[in-house]
């Protein structure tokens, strides 16, 4: 293989170095493996002859045979074309070329039996083919055409320089012919054996050229299995690496301050997940090993209370822990409540952020280093050198995509050994595309709501209905309940967005003069923005209309209506966040989907799949479907780290799964890949390292 990466494709017969430029510069091919891994996006069935009678509307790629009984030249200058009748034993079509006229009349056989293959397009009733390939039929050899017939994606520049998909077949047909022997293996032989992969030489030979779709799927699995195996091998190994070099701390008991936390002051019974996610946390802390878990589960799944159990169990061990979050908003509700839920019980735990007092700072940081300050909540103000801990064994961070991955280092480097570390994030990321981009962390899932939730009833309404929208916020304001109203932010239009939200805030006011509306957003100092909170968290006030400075972790368990203005400006991802601020009491909650009438169609669909399910983990499904897993909110810091070839994360789930697990039995049994049958995957991985792939980003 090696040889195929350095042999450029220049050289390849018919290629040269103008279509070598355009090659390189259109889809990064340079070598002759580049070009074989380019692989097609569709394959057409030409081991089958269609009959004319059977052309229809939904007939895409084809093969017809039969022969030319009639040809013409009609139009002329721009319009010029030449259209052919062509019949076989059931009917008539006809065949039209726009270019290449003169050449073609001269090739015609009118007597010659013709096989030929292209898209039909219904024009005027009846059906034709432009530009279809043509291939007179000769019994004495055998079909060229036998089989599937790939079709490679290529852009309008390439097809400028005659390099269509056909070309691009041709030029894969000549490395074949070109090369001699077999592409060497780069999966271990007892690997391909063991689960009956297709050898790699076979498998690209087959993709390109693929004689029936069974022998086409052997292909494409072996070649896909090689993909997510190689990322896998990767990410498994380098955490197998970090857990043998970093030692973790030792929480060998459960002791006072959490038991006497369960038995007197845990306020409901923990659902089976809490209870399973402690327990999986529990062994981590217990196991020597430094323990790096993503907590998943979504809006009010009740993760706060999983992060302060486990703090207390830091606590019991004689260690200090920290709780950081995204929003001094979001870091002071946890502090009120975390306060609240340790009522009566001795323990120091003190908030800071960006707005904490010198003096209130001062103490913090010399009670943290003394050990004195047993649990800190607060925000990125955790992260200053200042900040300085005696003896730091517990790091939660809530909401994980608010910070980077560099920011979550710091943290660690707080201590000579590092905290074990669990962050919890409420954007359910697919497990899939965890398993991939945060295959380094253990993956711990809350997949069960407390008990008694009503699911959300969600709408979605036109301004039209705004009149109804009113009656119905009144209605519920009557009966004891709380409304937020949301408005989009756009980052580059402050202003305007400001606009927005003063207007929103003066139409609420006006339409609802017997009650109070109240609001906050970004800008606010942290002081006002306080205040407005607490105002509505307390009930004196009403209405709270905001930006989504209140998309993650609010929660006023009265409010029972999330209304979102311009619905159509946010992704999926965010309005199942923020439709998750209500819901979280007793009652009947709804979430109002306000848009324009005017709507894409990307953007119908999202409003329909939140109309339609309330499932976090089904949204960012659909949300990955729609957009593509490099964009998929939560991942963008980290981005994808690995452009995927020929898998698909949404569709091959279960590939990755098995190739992760085929990767963990490897390393299980070789764990630094030492053995002489393992040596092609440590050159595999070296060769993998050395292209984009930037494993650094993950970690
Ligand atoms: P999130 O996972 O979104 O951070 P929270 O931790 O804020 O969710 O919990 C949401 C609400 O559910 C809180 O009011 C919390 O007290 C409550 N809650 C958490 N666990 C349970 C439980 N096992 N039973 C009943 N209520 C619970
Ligand atoms: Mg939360």
């Amino acid at each position: 293989m090696s040889e195929l990466s350095t042999k450029e494709i220049t050289y390849l017969a018919g290629v040269g170095p103008k279509k070598a430029e355009v090659l390189k510069q259109e889809l990064k091919i340079q070598s002759y493996e580049d070009l074989l891994y380019h692989f097609p996006y569709k394959y057409v069935d030409r081991s089958r002859t269609f009959k004319i009678r059977e052309i229809s509307s939904t007939s895409s790629h084809i093969q017809l045979q039969g022969k030319v009984i009639g040809l013409n030249k009609v139009g002329s200058g721009k319009s010029e074309r030449l259209v052919a009748k062509f019949a076989d034993d059931t009917g008539v079509i006809e065949l039209v070329w726009f270019k290449f006229i003169k050449q073609i009349k001269g090739n015609l056989d009118a007597n010659a039996e013709y096989i030929i293959f292209g898209k039909p397009t219904k024009f005027n009733q009846s059906y034709n083919i432009v530009h279809p390939e043509m291939e007179k039929v000769d019994e004495s050899k055998p079909k060229v055409t036998a089989g599937l017939q790939a079709f490679y994606h290529t852009t309008e520049r390439m097809k400028k320089g005659y390099l269509n998909s056909k070309g691009i077949q041709k030029m894969q047909e000549s490395i074949f012919l070109s090369f001699k022997g077999a592409i060497s293996e780069t999966l271990p032989a007892y690997i391909v054996q063991q689960y009956k992969l297709m050898i790699l030489d076979q498998a690209l030979r087959t993709v390109h050229f693929p004689p029936d779709s069974q022998a086409l799927q052997q292909a494409q699995f072996r070649l896909k299995f090689e993909e997510l195996f190689y990322i896998q091998l990767s990410i498994l190994k380098l955490k197998n690496q970090r857990s043998r070099s970093i030692k973790g701390h030792i929480f060998a008991t459960v002791g006072d301050y959490f038991n006497h936390f369960f038995f007197n002051n845990l306020p409901f019974e923990l659902t089976g997940a809490q209870k399973r996610v402690i327990r999986e946390i529990r062994n981590d802390v217990g196991s020597g090993r430094q323990m790096n878990r993503l907590l998943q589960g979504d809006v009010g799944s009740g993760k706060t209370m999983v992060a302060l159990m486990v703090m207390l169990i830091a606590l019991d061990n004689n260690y200090q822990a920290c709780l950081m979050a995204p929003t001094e908003i979001l870091a002071s509700q946890h502090f009120e409540s975390i306060l609240e839920l340790l009522k009566g019980m001795d323990l120091n735990v003190k908030l800071l952020t960006g707005s904490s007092k010198k003096k209130e700072r001062e103490q913090i940081h010399a009670e943290l280093l003394s050990g004195e300050l047993q649990i800190l909540i607060g925000t990125h103000a955790l992260l200053e050198n200042i900040v300085q801990f005696k003896n730091l064994g517990m790091v939660i961070i809530d909401e994980q995509h608010r910070f980077g991955v560099a920011q979550r280092a710091k943290l660690w480097a707080k201590n000579t050994i590092p905290p074990h570390v669990l962050v919890m994030t409420a954007t359910p990321i697919p497990r899939t595309l965890a398993m991939t981009v945060y295959g380094d962390l253990d993956v711990s899932v809350i997949d069960e709501l407390p008990p008694g939730r009503k699911p959300i009833e969600t709408k979605h309404y036109f301004h039209n209905k705004r009149n109804n929208l009113n009656h119905f916020i009144k209605a519920e304001i009557e009966k004891g309940r709380q409304i937020y109203v949301v408005y989009p932010l756009i980052e580059e239009s402050e202003k305007m967005d400001f606009k927005n939200l003063a207007e929103g805030l003066e139409y609420m006011q006006s339409a609802f003069p017997d009650y109070k509306t109240t609001m906050v957003h970004g800008k606010m100092k942290p002081a006002e923005k306080d205040a407005a909170m607490q105002e509505f968290a307390c009930g004196d006030a009403q209405i709270l209309v905001a930006t989504t400075v209140i998309e993650v972790g609010v929660n006023v368990p009265n409010a029972s209506v999330m209304i979102i203005e311009s619905a159509e400006r946010f992704g999926l991802s965010q309005l199942h966040q923020l439709r998750g601020r209500v819901g979280r009491g007793a009652e009947q909650s709804y979430c109002i989907l306000m848009t324009g009438y005017k709507l894409g169609e990307d953007t119908k669909k999202r409003m329909g799949i939140m109309v339609d399910s309330n499932d976090g983990f089904e949204i960012a499904e659909a949300d990955m479907k729609l957009r593509g897993p490099g964009d998929l909110e939560g991942t963008q810091q980290s981005g994808l780290p690995f452009e995927l070839k020929i898998a698909n994360i949404t569709r091959d789930a279960q590939l990755l799964q098995h190739a992760r697990n085929v990767a963990n039995a490897i390393l299980d049994n070789d764990p630094t890949l030492e053995k002489p049958e393992n040596q092609v995957l440590n050159k595999q991985l070296t060769k993998l390292a050395r292209q984009k792939m930037n494993w650094s980003l993950i970690s």
